[in-house]
């Protein structure tokens, strides 16, 4: 729940979430529409997808417990070397780092060397001896990305009470590396036509164009500012969204209609009993203003 999502957003999902599914044989036997309704308005929901298949796994081929080697880790769903890596040493106290962007960087500016010119990987293994002195990794793989991210943070750094400051090459040196950068952040332009009726229903579909949204059941879309065609669509509001790096710039127009294309359905927007991406729910939001 926690990658690309900060932490008090998440507590209240995962207190709900571990309410409900008390153990890996619980969550096994879940489906996923459930879960993926408990998830809702956490986004990134492929995360809550690779869980549920992770889980039915482990239970099934493994005994319930996580497998004791990285390969063996890396075969289920949504795992890669970093959190495989987390896995290895969190759960099984395996010598292990998992190296995000914030361990990147503690290393990199130790050694005062561009992130882009290290071997991360070949990095921790040559140092294996000196990293994992005492037998608490499960501390260290914790320890070191909080340490990331409380200390030697991307913008200025607490050099002053950091506990490396003796041997650290980037505080030494007269001439530090570069490691802090601005994300670049795009933007895009999006028109949203939804077509509602006087039932308080509006008209999904699945066939939209637009990537990120491509499993969504969404009204109409068009990127860009062009309307022409749709003149006689009445706006309804302008609004901003983000997701990661990308803002949106949408404007929202609707129309009441009884008849809608062949591929688009009726979905009261009062309805709240299936997983509803936050995305959509906001245009519900929206549209809900009109009755
Ligand atoms: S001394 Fe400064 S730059 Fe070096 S590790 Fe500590 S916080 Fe980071």
């Amino acid at each position: 729940m926690l990658q690309q999502t900060q932490v008090k957003t998440v507590i209240p999902y995962f207190n709900n979430f571990i309410k409900r599914y008390k153990n890996l044989k619980s969550l096994s036997q879940g489906k996923e529409r459930d879960i993926l309704k408990m998830w809702e308005g956490l986004g990134y929901y492929r995360r809550a997808r690779n869980l549920l298949l992770t889980v039915k796994i482990l239970v099934k081929e493994h005994n319930s417990q996580l497998p004791k080697t990285l390969e063996e880790i890396k075969k289920l769903p949504g795992i890669g070397n970093y959190t495989g890596n987390a896995l290895l040493g969190l759960v099984h106290n395996k010598p292990s780092v998992a190296i995000d962007g914030n361990v990147k960087r503690v290393f990199s500016r130790n050694l005062n060397k561009e992130e882009k010119i290290i071997d991360f990987e070949q990095l921790v293994k040559v140092n294996k001896k000196n990293l994992f002195t005492l037998n608490r990794n499960a501390d260290f793989v914790e320890a070191l990305m909080e340490f990331g991210a409380l200390i030697c943070k991307p913008k200025e750094p607490k050099c002053n009470v950091c506990c490396l400051n003796k041997t650290c090459k980037y505080y030494k040196s007269s001439k530090k590396i570069t490691t802090y950068k601005k994300k670049m952040i795009k933007i895009k332009n999006y028109n949203i036509f939804c077509y509602i009726n006087r039932n308080k229903q509006i008209a999904l579909t699945k066939n939209n164009q637009i990537g990120f949204l491509k499993n969504f059941n969404m009204p109409f879309i068009q990127e860009g500012k062009n309307i022409s065609g749709y003149e006689n669509w009445k706006f309804l509001k302008n609004y901003k969204n983000s997701i990661s790096n990308l803002k949106l710039n949408i404007n929202l127009y609707y129309k009441f209609s009884n008849k809608i294309p062949a591929t688009y359905n009726w979905y009261s927007l009062d309805r709240n009993k299936e997983f509803i991406p936050s995305f959509t729910k906001k245009i519900f939001r929206q549209i809900s203003t009109l009755f």
